[in-house]
């Protein structure tokens, strides 16, 4: 039975997927795809993982039903509320599970890649409850566009290394971090941000950010008596919080899977981060899944208003999806984002993060049913967008 939920046992969705890793990378990589799974699946993790999940990041996150927002669209509307977890995102649903798994492993060093600092900021806060040392890689230009961040890292205890080759943004944060593996194997775990990477990358930070799901279908069936809904919607960057949304209703046929990604200022602008609609079947980032580069395999620089989304490729789960046809894919250029952004706050109270607020924007472009149920995944807070918001509003 084919299965959209997890890869073959080579790291494959279908034909994506993989570990295309230069060979000094083979042995960390290797330790990892043999002991993820035992690790995670054995009971003392478990019961550890849940125990942090519930007090420390304040999990099952609400299931709201936005009765505004369902009325204004003539629908049935509930929003997953990950903006209310600590540090106000889904990402410390995986940096805590692997940073968790890293100790198991006997690694107390820990490295990870930043483009904004959400994913650094998360790794740091979970780095300081365990007890473990802390190195975030950030492009030269993130850390002097995002300080706020880079404060927060640093009064976590993180270190924070400027990458400062390449465009000195995420991409090559990414390269640099998987040189400092390469040079510390023995003590250090990568935790990568999101599902993309070499496997088990993508399988494992699917699998910690699948809660999401798990969840909504308990609190669904509470709320309606139902475990499916019609349509799950979320914003796809690498693609964390969407394959966490999805990961228990991608094998149910009667579920329709909405997946969105940056049109930045459109597709044709040439500044976009529409990779589904912009890319092609390439390697990045060591696993082959769909990439915006050049024809000869140069990276081209994506653009999205909301940093979270601004990245050149998906992750190969959802690349699979998008291949065969399992999920429709929407590009959501700024404006419209940052409209979508503006209603939710209207309406609900509630001010969304900028990537969250390109999942919104789809009911806009996409007409549902009265009966409809669309669960949408507000995968963050906007208090971090506070800057892009306040210009917008100045040029309204
Ligand atoms: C990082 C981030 C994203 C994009 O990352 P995914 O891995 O695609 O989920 C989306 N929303 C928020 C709030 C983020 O911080």
């Amino acid at each position: 039975m084919t299965t959209f939920r997890n890869p073959d046992e080579h790291g494959y969705y279908g034909e994506f997927g993989g570990a295309f890793v230069p060979e000094m990378l083979y042995p960390n990589v290797a330790e990892l795809q043999e002991k993820y799974l035992q690790i995670m699946g054995s009971d003392y993790f478990i019961k550890e993982y849940r125990a942090l999940l519930k007090d420390y990041v304040g999990r099952a996150t609400p299931l709201y039903f936005a009765k505004n927002l369902s009325e204004k669209f003539k629908t049935n509307i509930y929003l997953k509320r990950e903006d209310l977890n600590h540090t106000g995102a889904h990402k410390i649903n995986n940096a805590l599970g692997q940073a968790l798994l890293a100790k198991k492993l006997g690694k107390n060093r820990i490295i990870a890649e930043t483009g904004a600092g959400q994913h650094g900021v998360a790794t740091a806060t979970a780095c300081a409850l365990l007890g473990l040392e802390c190195i975030v890689y950030m492009g030269e230009v993130d850390i002097a566009r995002q300080a706020p961040n880079v404060a927060r890292m640093k009064m976590l205890g993180a270190t924070v290394i400027p990458a400062t080759s390449g465009s000195k943004t995420l991409k090559d944060a990414v390269n640099e971090a998987l040189r400092d593996w390469i040079n510390n194997s023995t003590t250090t775990h990568y935790i990568i941000g999101s599902v993309v990477g070499p496997h088990p990358f993508p399988d494992m930070v699917a699998r910690f950010q699948s809660i999401i799901s798990e969840e909504i279908k308990w609190q669904l069936n509470e709320k309606i008596g139902r475990e499916n809904p019609d349509f799950v919607i979320a914003c796809v960057g690498g693609g964390s919080n969407a394959a966490g949304t999805f990961y228990h209703f991608v094998d149910e046929p009667a579920v329709h899977i909405i997946a969105v990604e940056a049109g930045g200022f459109g597709i044709d602008s040439g500044k976009s981060a529409a990779t589904t609609f912009l890319g092609t079947v390439g390697v990045l980032h060591g696993s082959k899944s769909i990439v915006m580069q050049t024809g000869d395999g140069q990276v081209i620089e994506p653009h999205s208003i909301s940093a979270g989304l601004d990245y050149p490729g998906i992750g190969p789960f959802h690349a699979n999806l998008f291949a065969q046809k399992r999920a429709e894919f929407f590009s959501i250029n700024d404006d419209d984002a940052l409209k979508s952004a503006f209603e939710l706050t209207k309406l609900e109270g509630i001010i969304p993060a900028l990537e969250s607020a390109h999942a919104l924007a789809v009911l806009e472009k996409k007409q549902f049913e009265k009966d409809d149920v669309v669960v949408i995944c507000l995968s963050g807070r906007g208090d971090k967008d506070m800057e892009a918001y306040l210009n917008a509003q100045s040029n309204l």
